[in-house]
């Protein structure tokens, strides 16, 4: 998938762009700029005697964007408490340059600080990507102020119509909206956020998956797109005034003043953001980012097996009384149902930070589970809050009493403190001592219990803490707010930002040595449902759980927004009971939770001798039929939004195999029978053979200009029922 280093040159395009931009904008420039391009983008840069500047960037033909400002550079740091001026100057000698990766280096004398500002194509197509590192060359301890990751200020036509794309997070519940377009016109301004841990709150804006796209509201619908690599407290804003489009990425400033430390001979480097240029709207840029992501973020190993996305049984259908007697007759289950792996959810442990069994529950512990699981040829993972202190004092406990631990706790909790039945309070992974802890922690159990797959949830990653003495800022207490909600203390002070900066960059550590002395281990990012769901994460796990909503709606839902920027191999649903008086609202269930990574979170034994049989054959097309096309397919969103009303669906459509599907859904209405479906992507003189699964119309043919234009009619008696539709390239039209 990755070819580094066969890219198609960009060097038509770059030479129409540069005769729009270069001698008008940049006339009195002679030196011609540095340039790193793939078959996606082409971004030209200079590096000015004290600042660089990103100085255009192209993409299709007609879709250039050229910048006007230079980069802001820190200009002053703190010493000893005082602002101390700082002068940038070029390095020439230090940088580098070839077709796929910039560097230019620039210092500053006083204090000596080494600044890299560097970009990067790590594919042969997408997004290029952008980082500032700052190094501390001066031998003493300095203080930086925010640095952005990236400040674009792109000069457009005022007449110029523009759009904004932006998703948002399942977080806990995917909200009415999810998927937003806005109109970019003069006075706009947007903030889009992101944290380790959303936290949505009616009425207020909804955190982000960090990215915008950017595009031209014409036929060719082409534009920019953009977005942060990490998981810590970031934000994106988006403004326009007449013929400027200003965009800052990077690290939120709020609540603020942000300052970070850097130690004698540390660094400080911003999130890594990426940038790509692409035609063909929301859709043309999610495929594009989507396998992008996939081949440049993602591990190789988890793609390269061939189970991946794997179909599980998770035993939260029965909440925290699952015990080994449960356990073993879903294994049993799992097995005759054809599901690969049993993953067992928040129950099984002693206590919460006590991750070891309980032996009420499990008398022979976890590793015979995994053991069993393993015979019958199944996959076994658990669940685990592995930041969570509680009050359990058995040897191995988190003891949030405990002087040592206590001083990792992100606050100091109350004399009459308790944890909820799985949640602690959250220690600070940025404290060298706390990330050796939970390190050699999450070592253990992956090791000890036979794992597979380890899924973290909860408020793993620290966004605020009260603490003077850890490596991060200090807060300013005046201003600092500390709230609880189901068992943890959250603070937001002016450190947060810099707290989760340093915490996130431990927990990214855990897991990428996790993942070197684990290879093929799969970690399930949670966090409540979709809280944590970020391009950072995507880095350094598998796949996401997207919503903590479990109905067919929600499902579909969280799919449809997240789907837009992220692998839908990456993205979990868990499918919850639901009534189900017919097999057709039966499939519909199940189908809801099929687009993805699929997990059946009920009680299989429950179900009904005709819902077995449906269940499986549903799991074995998953399969055999599903599987490939949502590892590999280009993915359309050809329906509105589900609103569990009307009709929706998403159709997925792999040029190389020639093979399609179309995922159908009706909604609640009693009188739509029939929607058709406008389908994309595929070529208007091809004719292509199609398959109703469920026997909804006999099979047939179309042409693409027919699916494309009139559309496909999918026709169903029942409301909340559902159809697959499969398409196969057939023979040229006659
Ligand atoms: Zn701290």
């Amino acid at each position: 998938m990755l070819k580094l280093r066969r890219v198609r040159s960009l060097k038509g395009a770059a030479l129409a762009a540069c005769l729009a931009l270069c001698f008008t904008a940049r006339a009195s420039t002679v030196t011609p700029p540095k340039t790193v391009s793939n078959s996606s983008i082409l971004v030209a840069l200079r590096d000015g005697d004290h600042a660089p500047r990103l100085a255009w960037i192209s993409g299709s033909p007609g879709n250039a964007w050229s910048n006007v400002v230079d980069e802001t550079l820190p200009s002053s740091v703190e010493i000893g408490g005082a602002s101390v001026p700082i002068t940038w100057r070029l390095k020439p000698e230090l940088g580098s340059a070839d077709a796929h990766h910039v560097v230019f280096v620039y210092e500053s004398a006083e204090p000596h600080l080494r600044l890299r500002w560097e970009w990067e194509a790590r594919a042969a197509f997408g997004p290029v990507e952008h980082r500032i590192a700052i190094e501390n060359l001066s031998g003493q301890e300095v203080w930086l102020p925010m640095v952005d990751s990236l400040r674009l200020d792109w000069g457009v036509l005022p007449l110029a119509e523009l759009r904004n794309f932006y998703v948002e997070k399942g977080a806990d519940t995917p909200s009415a909206q999810g998927t937003h377009l806005e109109t970019v016109g003069e006075g706009y301004r947007w903030t889009g956020k992101s944290s380790t841990y959303a936290h949505p709150v009616p009425g207020e804006g909804r955190e982000i998956i960090p990215a915008e796209f950017v595009y031209r509201a014409n036929d060719a619908q082409s534009g920019w797109y953009a977005g942060i690599e990490f998981s810590g407290r970031t934000r994106i804003t988006l403004e326009r005034n007449g013929s400027s489009v200003k965009s800052v990425l990077g690290l939120d400033p709020e609540p603020g003043p942000f300052r970070t430390r850097l130690a004698a001979g540390a660094s400080f480097e911003t999130p890594a953001v990426f940038l790509g240029a692409f035609s063909g709207g929301p859709d043309g840029a999610g495929i594009q980012l989507r396998h992008w992501v996939r081949a440049v973020l993602n591990n190789p190993l988890t793609w390269n097996d061939p189970q991946y996305p794997l179909t599980v049984n998770n035993s939260w259908g029965s909440g925290m009384g699952v015990d080994e007697a449960l356990a073993l007759k879903m294994i049993a289950e799992s097995k005759e149902l054809g599901l690969e792996m049993f993953h067992l959810d928040a129950g099984w442990f002693r206590g919460v930070g006590d991750w070891y069994p309980n032996p009420k529950k499990f008398p022979h512990g976890l590793a015979a589970i995994a053991d069993e699981a393993h015979r019958q040829e199944l996959r076994f993972g658990i669940w685990v809050d592995w930041t969570q202190a509680a009050l359990d004092t058995e040897p191995g406990a988190l003891n949030a009493r405990d002087p040592t631990v206590r001083d990792w706790l992100v606050t100091d909790l109350a004399p009459d403190w308790k944890p909820e039945e799985f949640k602690g309070q959250t220690i600070d992974l940025g404290v060298p001592a706390a990330h050796d802890y939970a390190g050699k922690e999450v070592k253990r159990i992956v090791e000890d219990y036979h794992l597979d797959m380890l899924e973290h949830d909860g408020y793993l990653v620290a966004q605020g803490c009260i603490r003077e003495d850890h490596p991060h800022a200090p807060p300013d207490r005046s201003t600092m707010r500390v709230t609880h909600d189901w068992g943890s203390d959250f603070v937001l002070a002016s450190n947060s930002t810099d707290v989760s900066y340093h915490a996130v960059r431990a927990y990214y550590d855990i897991y990428a040595k996790l993942r070197r002395e684990h290879p093929g281990l799969l970690f399930e990012i949670c966090n409540d449902g979709g809280r944590m769901v970020d391009f950072g994460s995507a880095a350094h796990g598998d796949y996401f759980s997207i919503t903590d909503t479990y109905d067919p709606l929600s499902n579909r839902r969280a799919f449809y927004d997240t789907s837009h920027v992220l692998p839908s191999a990456m993205l979990e649903s868990y499918v919850e009971k639901w009534p189900a008086p017919r097999l057709e609202n039966f499939l519909y269930i199940l189908r809801s939770g099929m687009m993805g990574w699929m997990t059946i979170m009920m009680d299989t034994t429950a179900w009904s001798p005709e819902q077995h049989d449906a269940a499986r054959q549903a799991f074995a097309l998953y399969k055999r039929e599903l599987r490939p096309l949502i590892r590999d397919a280009r993915l359309y969103h050809v329906s509105e939004r589900p609103d569990g009303v009307h009709w929706d669906g998403v159709e997925y459509w792999d040029p190389a195999r020639g093979k399609g599907v179309l995922f159908a859904f009706r909604g609640s209405i009693a009188d739509e029978a029939e929607h058709r479906f406008v389908l994309a992507g595929l070529d208007a003189g091809k004719r292509y053979r199609l398959h109703f699964e469920d026997g909804s119309a006999p099979d047939g043919e179309a042409t693409g200009s027919e699916l494309m234009g009139s559309g496909l009619a999918v026709h169903l008696r029942e409301p909340l029922s559902s159809e697959l539709v499969f398409l196969e390239d057939g023979v040229a039209k006659r």
